[in-house]
């Protein structure tokens, strides 16, 4: 792998491990997993990150409600190493210092993490590296800036010369502006020119196709927080547009883009078609690191092949999560009656209470027990809606307290042990607001049969009634808002009511009486769900993509 190139990953956040509280969800869970992979296969890479003090927030559930709380991190982490390295980034005006320290847990695919609380920096900027996704505006932009123009300057300072620096969503966009700030200032480059030459080593992965998902800053405060760093206000507006565009800055700045599924590629390329001279955005689907995201035991009785033997292993993992449950909440599910699993950011669209929606047909499924539910999901603390839905879970949990469970505090621990212990993994967004979903890749490989509807990566996975299903009436036929008339909230309104029907009669006339009535159906559908998966949804495929599709240098 000798001429292979090498790769800087720029990231927010970076899901190792449980307990390293420098991730949030699905982002950073997909670049641990990028990093995991790139070191099983011994590939020239390093990340660059930000060595949080505190990692999102934990959630309490009190008196019904989620509360989020910041625990703080006194201890440091053992397995960090000081690089003596501390590079500077003049923030409104004043220089902020970063240390930069090395993960010690992987011997090539370093991951160097900028941590501002350091003696040197005035009162409050030692803040900066305080909370992962924890402040708006002049906060976010000051972290942005330290990922990105710090995280360039921590590789010059390292002596590591890439020969590819990769985006990893548009967080540390910045760094194309410091790499355009080197051109121009030490090699005396024009601009045009300049632009010309960063784009040849830069590349871009988008991920949201929400449009509130995609940051966007009002000039004025970038030029006031230095982020322009000597560039005009033309320049700035010709690379992110007015007011600056995040993702469009991506765009532009990058030789390659890539989203993150088949179907987010036509989404995202049909929502930055305005952009003028953006990279184009292939399709690379995520993939999950199968080290970290199977069960062995279940792993292996799949290689066994043996029904019995799959269905102990599966039944072994279900009663490990069952303990976890009872442990945690109190309560104590039926591992001989079917387990569905549901863990997402509270986000509307992700809908996780579709299933509560009618009590007319569900009700008595949840009275009988015969349908389980756990679920898991963190709200963005600044957001309302999100903590009205998990609000609205916990009061389900009420109502049916045998039945239906919701696991605080949404972590990897929990994320494994839902993705290989539960029968039926259920997502159920509007379509085509999913961008990937890894979640579902990883209960598919552990023979966890998906139930979702037809968005994010399972359009590329699903076999209806073969290897999971599709929350529609054929398998095949799918519809979002568009498909139907009158006013936004109208056609929103006509959407869930039709996935609610289908989602109704996928799980009543085929879930629950092959679940019930129909072992043997059920134990191929899981080796389906694990054969169709196990290789084509891994982080190691994934790589192999990056490397192919975007890494590769452009010959043109
Ligand atoms: C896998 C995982 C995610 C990402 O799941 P999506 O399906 O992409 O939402 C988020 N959080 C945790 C804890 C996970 O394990």
């Amino acid at each position: 792998m000798s001429n292979e190139p090498k790769v800087a990953y720029f990231c927010m956040e970076y899901g190792i491990t449980s307990d390293f509280k420098i991730y949030s969800g699905g982002l950073g869970i997909l670049a641990g997993d990028h990093m995991k992979a790139a070191y099983d296969q011994d590939r020239d890479l390093i990340g660059i990150g930000m060595l949080w003090k505190q990692g999102y927030n934990e959630q309490i559930i009190k008196d019904g409600k989620p509360y989020k709380a910041y625990p703080f991190e006194t201890e440091r982490y053992d397995f960090l190493e000081d690089t003596g390295v501390k590079v500077k980034v003049n923030i409104r005006e004043r220089d902020v210092h970063a240390k930069v320290w090395k993960v010690d847990c992987f011997d090539n695919a370093d991951l160097y993490l900028l941590d501002t609380d350091v003696p040197e920096n005035y009162a409050g900027d030692e803040w900066i590296t305080d909370r992962l996704y924890g402040g708006f505006n002049e906060h976010r932009i000051a972290q942005e800036m330290v990922l990105s123009i710090g995280g360039v300057r921590a590789l010059r300072a390292l002596g590591i010369e890439p020969d590819v620096y990769h985006f990893n969503d548009s967080h540390p966009v910045f760094a194309g502006i410091e790499l355009l700030r080197e051109k121009m200032e030490d090699e005396s480059m024009w601009f045009d020119d300049a632009l010309r030459e960063v784009r040849k080593n830069v590349v871009f992965t988008t991920h949201t196709p929400v449009l509130a998902g995609n940051e966007v800053h009002p000039h004025n405060l970038l030029k006031y927080m230095g982020a322009y760093q000597h560039l005009t206000v033309e320049q700035m507006v010709a690379i992110g547009g007015a007011p600056f565009s995040m993702t469009a800055a991506g765009l532009r700045l990058s030789r390659n883009a890539n989203s993150v599924a088949s179907l987010h590629e036509q989404t995202a390329n049909e929502m930055w078609s305005h952009v003028d001279g953006a990279a184009p955005i292939v399709g690379i689907t995520n993939g999950v690191h199968r080290g970290t995201w199977t069960d062995a035991g279940v792993v292996s009785a799949f290689a066994d092949g043996d029904n019995d033997k799959i269905w102990d292993a599966h039944q072994a993992a279900k009663q490990e999560l069952i303990d976890l449950v009872e442990e945690r909440n109190g309560v104590k599910l039926d591992t001989d009656k079917l387990l569905i699993g549901f863990a997402r950011r509270a986000a509307p669209y992700k809908r996780s209470d579709l299933i509560f929606s009618k009590p007319e047909i569900i009700e008595e499924y949840l009275k009988s027990g015969k349908v389980q539910i756990v679920f898991a999901g963190k709200a963005h603390p600044l957001d309302d809606m999100g903590r009205k839905i998990v609000t609205n879970l916990i009061a389900m949990t009420e109502k049916y307290p045998n039945s239906v469970v919701f696991l605080e505090d949404y972590d990897m621990t929990i994320g494994a042990a839902l993705t290989r212990g539960v029968d039926v993994w259920l997502n159920n967004p509007r379509r085509p607001k999913e961008a990937s979903g890894t979640s579902g890749m990883k209960a598919a490989m552990n023979g966890v049969l998906n139930l979702s509807t037809l968005d994010g990566w399972w359009p590329e996975a699903c076999n209806h009634d073969v290897n999971g299903w599709a929350i529609s009436p054929d398998g095949i036929e799918a519809k979002t808002a568009e498909d139907f008339e009158g006013s936004y909230d109208e056609k929103l309104a006509q959407l869930d009511e039709y996935d609610v029907t289908n989602l109704y009669d996928v799980l009543l006339n085929k879930v629950l009486p092959t679940y019930y009535d129909n072992r043997e159906k059920w134990v191929n559908m899981m080796k389906e769900s694990h054969k169709d998966t196990y290789e084509k949804f891994s982080a190691h495929r994934m790589l192999n993509d990056y490397y192919e599709l975007v890494y590769a240098p452009k010959n043109n």
